[in-house]
């Protein structure tokens, strides 16, 4: 049994991201599964930026990647802001410890100093292309007699630090996908440390992995083959196999045509979702599916049950399908399951950047009536404002195509009887207002309901979606629907 020492340790698993941009549903389904990992062990969730290129990873992402995973509900122990006993958590400020390392890879003979110009690499690449055979560096600078090395350093050549690969192969057990085999020939001698002296992706996942004590590697399966170069810096920083972290990769996520996910069919930033009215809790939910699942084919999970039933033997090794329609429909049911004050609090943000609220007591106090009426019907928060607009707005007008619907002289006429007998009413209430109009629109004039209907949505919110029409009229109360009825006609 080869891991035990590790599975014996106390469970430390990380989430690593190098945030270049907003993190994607992609990053954000390994932070998930990282977290879910660690709380359902209780273990410890160590969040670490990958930050040794720091021209694409700027403070302003890592802070986005920050804020992110606290919308969410990732939270962590060990990382930016909250320290933790093997910080620091930001790689751009750990460049002395990899450099230590490098420095002994080197002179314990596992690295060399390589002095290949790039125009020389991609020469030899050129050549690997025309042979046929598979690309990679040639082992040229692997064994450098003092006098070539002089000569290279005369010439002013600035040597990259190479790691050596043995000859073989190297073997680990994946999880979720079970043995894993590399032959080296496919894996060349590779970068650790660039020649201005920066590390490379390898060496430093490598040593933080190792110096954190990390037991799980759960991350996506892009990386799946960088591993066996993790490996060789695990040996090179002298663990046996036993004390090496576990791998579990998780599997791709494609779009709806599956192909690999994009902005084009759906991967777009979570800051995106959130924009668009996204419950975060509707996120975490969804993306728990992608990959996972909680067994009888439930598709509701909290994230206390995900707490409580994620495990690595769950997660399949077969690529997931990323499903827009899926997110909206658990969204919609997230939203329907907030209480009156949180559905409250989540949508006031939305109207009030919409313009559509000032902010007065009084229109809080009919947002409050209006609220349950939509609770039902929308799948996203940001569909709220387009809802509600009608009961707020200082000038009423009419959406240019829904009025196409109603400027032939039958829905002249029925709007006049509708009015009539709107007007006639004692009470205004929705009950009412429903009675007063199927009687005179369906069962005296003999119209469908939908377009009689559909005639009196469009005068009195301007557009033929709306929430329920009687509620809506009774929240706008006698006054304004009368006279928006007549301003139709
Ligand atoms: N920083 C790497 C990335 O964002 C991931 C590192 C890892 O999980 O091993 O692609």
């Amino acid at each position: 049994m080869p891991n035990s020492q590790i599975e014996n340790r106390p469970v430390r698993v990380r989430f690593a991201p190098s945030p270049t941009g907003d993190l994607h549903v992609g990053n954000i389904r390994t932070a998930l599964f990282d977290w879910a990992y660690a709380r359902h062990t209780g273990g410890t969730f160590i969040f670490r930026i990958e930050d040794t290129d720091r021209e694409r990873v700027t403070d302003e992402y890592i802070q986005a990647a920050i804020d992110t995973l606290k919308w969410l509900g990732l939270t962590w122990d060990e990382g930016p802001e909250v320290g933790g006993a093997h910080g620091p958590y930001l790689q751009s400020q750990r460049l002395d410890i990899y450099a230590e390392w490098a420095a002994k890879f080197l002179s314990d003979g596992f690295a060399y100093h390589c002095y290949c110009s790039a125009e020389e690499l991609e020469a030899v690449r050129e050549a690997q292309r025309k042979a046929n055979v598979a690309p990679g560096y040639n082992g040229h600078c692997r064994s450098l007699t003092e006098e070539q090395v002089a000569s290279f350093l005369a010439e002013g050549r600035k040597p990259v630090v190479r790691m050596r690969m043995p000859e073989g192969s190297t073997t680990f057990t994946d999880l979720i996908r079970g043995e894993v085999t590399f032959d080296h020939n496919f894996v060349p001698d590779f970068v650790l440390v660039r020649a201005d002296g920066s590390p490379l992706y390898t060496l430093a996942v490598a040593v933080d992995d190792v110096m954190m004590k990390v037991t799980h590697v759960l991350r996506g399966e892009d990386l799946l083959s960088s591993t066996p170069r993790q490996i060789r810096v695990y040996q090179a920083m002298g663990l046996s196999e036993n004390e090496y972290p576990l791998f579990a990769h998780l599997p791709f996520v494609m779009g709806q045509d599956n192909a690999k996910l994009s902005k084009r069919n759906g991967e777009v930033s979570i800051a995106w979702y959130r924009e668009r009215g996204f419950l975060p809790e509707a996120i975490c939910n969804y993306l728990a599916l992608l990959g996972w699942s909680p067994g009888e084919d439930r598709e509701d999970v909290t994230m206390k049950e995900l707490t409580e039933l994620f495990t690595v033997e769950r997660v399949h090794s077969s690529p997931a399908r990323f499903d827009m329609k899926k997110l909206e429909a658990i969204n919609g049911d997230k939203i329907r399951a907030l209480t009156p004050d949180a559905f409250l609090e989540k949508a006031l943000p939305f109207l009030t950047d919409a313009h559509i609220l000032k902010g007065s007591s009084d229109e809080i106090a009919l947002l409050k009536k209006a609220l349950p009426i939509i609770q039902e019907r929308v799948a996203t928060l940001a569909e709220i404002p387009a809802m509600l607009k009608f009961l707020f707005v200082e000038k009423f007008e009419v959406e240019p195509d829904s009025l196409a619907k109603v400027s032939d002289a039958e829905s002249k006429n029925l709007l006049k009887v509708a009015h009539e007998r709107l007007e006639k009413l004692s009470e205004w209430n929705h009950a009412a207002i429903e009675g007063a109009l199927r009687s005179a629109l369906i069962e005296e004039l003999g119209l469908k309901p939908r377009i009689a209907f559909s005639a009196v949505r469009i005068a009195v919110t301007g557009s033929h979606i709306s929430p329920p029409l009687f509620e809506s009229m009774e929240l706008l109360g006698r006054e304004s629907s009368l006279s928006r009825i007549k301003g139709l006609i």
